[in-house]
């Protein structure tokens, strides 16, 4: 028997979802806000790790083609004193296959493969438990019913309020991300600096990561400690304006804003003037104020309707978000794919959920610890985490 699914989101969740679902011939509908793939930018590179990520793209029979594609020699991390002294400087066995990186966009595309989604599908509402099953509505009016619905849809999810009330709170710490394109060319000394991985930079309250992508691409993280609107007040809540010379607010909508560039210069202010170089040589400045779902969100089981990834478990960004979506995508679809029945598919999306939220429960509790030891008035506890988590 064929269970009519949609799946609300083609991320890192909703897309692992289709496609092992597809590996198992089962029909899904994949409905997708964005109205193309290349719509935005895909966003900076992620480590797939074995027991995670990988797992989960074994499940969809795409390991090799990952293989090909990743970067093992990313996973390597140098850490910087603020003054630009070494710290630490890690480098992975060649043989090292356990975390390594992956540009978003070339992991959506090996996703997508045969897939076909229904791009510029936004949708506002899921309303579980009509007469012909869940349904669905969409930005443009139209609406649509489902056996199930599995809300793969992100932070802000719009499958969410169909189980529960939870929202996303400010977590204290936000990021500004920027990019410098053609480093090896452009800028060998930040090329040298970043090396084949990150390169990461903690001070009191606030750090500096560079990542390096594929093709010479490297994302640049300034994070810090400040509240949601500090970019309204610089002087008021953080201190800027008058070593800064800056006026008081910041147009977050103007990405190229050379004051925001400004800002964070002043910001990490008496850093080594290498460390700061990736700030002023970044192109564009995106503004990340980094939200959080309470830990160990869970919801009273709603027949029809589910949640994957983001949209069940939002935590910090230590490198497991992409990860568990996609093992949980993998997971839900396996389960849904050996139901014969609709009774035997509700105790399948119910046994999942229970798996999950142990799962994600346990790693929102490390994620949130780890961010305030990241982003913390002790630059050392940043070190010290990098030492308990890093294989040596
Ligand atoms: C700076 C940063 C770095 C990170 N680094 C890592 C890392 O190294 N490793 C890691 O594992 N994780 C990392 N993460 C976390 C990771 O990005 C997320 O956990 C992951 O993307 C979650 O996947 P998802 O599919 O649940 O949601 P998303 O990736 O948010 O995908 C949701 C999809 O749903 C679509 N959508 C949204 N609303 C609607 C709607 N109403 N209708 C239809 N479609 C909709 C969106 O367009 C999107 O395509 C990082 C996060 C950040 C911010």
């Amino acid at each position: 028997m064929r269970h009519r699914i949609a799946v609300i989101g083609g991320g890192p969740a909703g897309l692992t979802f289709a496609r092992v679902l597809h590996r198992h011939d089962h029909p899904v509908t994949i409905l997708e806000r964005d109205p193309a793939p290349d719509a935005r930018p895909p966003g900076g590179t992620l480590d797939l790790h074995e027991n995670l990520g990988q797992l989960a793209l074994g499940k969809a029979g795409l390991l090799a083609e990952f293989q090909a594609l990743s970067r093992p020699e990313g996973q390597a991390m140098r850490i910087l004193d603020v003054d630009g002294t070494v710290l630490r400087d890690w480098q992975p066995r060649p043989d090292d296959r356990a975390n390594p990186e992956i540009d978003r966009g070339q992991l959506r595309d090996l996703l997508l493969g045969p897939l076909d989604v229904r791009w510029g599908s936004g949708v506002t509402e899921v309303v579980p438990g009509t007469r012909d099953g869940v349904l669905v509505r969409f930005a443009d009016g139209r609406q649509e019913t489902f056996d199930l619905v599995v809300g793969a849809d992100g932070a802000w999810s719009r499958v969410r309020p169909a189980v529960s009330s939870a929202t996303p709170h400010y977590t204290g710490v936000t990021l500004v991300e920027t990019s410098l394109d053609d480093v090896d060319t452009r800028h060998p000394d930040l090329a040298r600096l970043i090396g084949d991985g990150s390169v990461a930079v903690y001070g009191v309250n606030r750090g500096l990561v560079a990542q390096r992508n594929s093709g010479g691409h490297v994302k640049v993280y300034a994070q810090f400690r400040a509240p949601l609107d500090w970019h309204t007040d610089l002087d008021r809540h953080m201190g800027l304006r008058r070593r800064a010379g800056l006026d008081a607010g910041l147009d977050l909508a103007d990405a190229e804003a050379e004051a925001m560039r400004s800002s964070l210069l002043a910001l990490f202010d008496g850093w080594a003037a290498p460390v700061l170089d990736l700030l002023r040589h970044g192109t564009a400045f995106v503004h990340r104020p980094l939200y959080v779902l309470p830990v160990s969100h869970t919801w009273a089981h709603v027949p029809g309707v589910t949640l994957l990834g983001d949209a069940a478990h939002l935590m910090p960004p230590l490198g497991v978000g992409a990860n568990l979506a996609m093992l949980e995508g993998a997971e839900l679809a396996e389960s849904v794919a050996a139901a014969p029945g609709p009774g035997d598919r509700d105790e399948a999306v119910r046994a999942f959920e229970e798996q999950m939220w142990a799962r994600a429960g346990r790693l929102a509790k490390i994620t949130a610890a780890g961010l305030e030891r990241l982003v913390s008035p002790d630059p050392t506890e940043a070190l010290a985490l990098f030492d308990e988590v890093q294989p040596s």
